[in-house]
């Protein structure tokens, strides 16, 4: 169970591929090198490049500490905006290794690896996924909306330097968009990238939950079936969220519910598989809030109901 003064770990949150994930936010809300147009925390507030101690790696540890009792599957350095632009990042991989056994991720929009130091930091996680969304610039620049000292070119050198030097797993995640990438012919130069960088896996996705922009039209889950072959070896559609029933039930308070959706916009079951709790006890809190005004109901394109934090940043 979170403790009510968390501010940096939220969870554990239910991942299409990371099983139950324990949230690990180490930079203010919606601080990132990109404004993605399908973005699910909403438009980017604090846009930059600039990396620092955004928070304290001592809290973050010791937060961290009283919440392995959760028993996650992975420890996922993410949550409301580019974790590389922490610098204390590499400090932060190292002190969760020596206190635990638990595979960490870092989940990255890759736009920062063209930086040594950057690159160095990340040596120590088990995991890291990057993302590729766009095979040429000028989609690029439509769809992520970077900082203007980020380039095309800097990310794919650091993206293709990046898997040259890591020695642990490198999924690739490419996030497609009806009538911007779910397309053929785009498609084909995501792959052709991909195949310079040669990450062990490549994971295709669309824009599941209410995005930042209303234009951000997710893809049909039958296309990216399709367009999967198009890369070599095939790659993996994961834009369809299965979530399992809850092991066991425990209590969750409504603060720790409203980090979670803060964080990332959960459906009624997301909530239950990720806090262990059952749909009916997580069905009752999520509309308690929605009536206390701490929550709303956003519908997805792919017809789903997502609850949203309403006030914006975390406590
Ligand atoms: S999707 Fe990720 S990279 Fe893009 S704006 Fe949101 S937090 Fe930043």
């Amino acid at each position: 169970m979170r403790s009510p003064g968390s501010k940096y770990v939220f969870g554990p949150v239910p991942s299409r591929r990371l099983g139950r994930s324990l949230g690990v936010d180490i930079v203010p809300f919606k601080t990132c090198t990109f404004d993605c147009i399908y973005c699910q925390l909403g438009r980017t507030t604090e846009r930059t490049v600039e990396r620092k101690e955004w928070v304290p790696v001592d809290k973050v540890v010791d937060e961290l500490r009283s919440k392995l009792g959760s028993e996650p599957d992975y420890i996922t350095v993410s949550g409301s905006g580019e974790p590389t632009l922490h610098s204390g990042i590499g400090e932060l991989i190292d002190r969760i290794r020596s206190i635990t056994d638990i595979p960490v991720a870092v989940l990255t929009n890759g736009s920062l690896l063209w930086n040594e130091d950057v690159r160095a930091s990340l040596g120590q996680a088990h995991l890291v996924v990057p993302s590729l969304d766009a095979g040429e610039k000028g989609l690029f620049h439509v769809i992520n909306r970077p900082h203007p000292d980020v380039t095309f070119e800097g990310l794919l050198d650091g993206l293709i330097r990046f898997r040259q030097e890591f020695r642990g797993e490198y999924w690739l995640e490419v996030l497609l968009l009806a009538g911007y990438t779910a397309l053929e012919k785009e498609v084909r130069k995501i792959a052709d990238i991909a195949s310079r960088i040669q990450p062990d896996r490549v994971h295709l996705n669309t824009s599941v939950r209410p995005p930042a922009e209303e234009f951000a039209f997710p893809a049909d889950r039958r296309r990216l079936v399709e367009l999967s072959g198009l890369f070599s070896p095939c790659t993996e559609v994961i834009a369809d969220s299965r979530v399992t029933c809850p092991r066991q039930e425990s209590e969750a308070d409504d603060l720790e519910i409203v980090q979670m959706i803060r964080r990332r916009p959960c459906t009624l079951l997301d909530v239950s598989a990720g806090l262990r709790i059952h749909p009916a006890q997580a069905a009752k809190k999520l509309n308690a809030l929605v009536h206390k005004g701490r929550a709303e109901v956003r519908r997805a394109g792919n017809r789903q109901n997502y609850y949203v934090a309403i006030s914006g940043k975390p406590k």
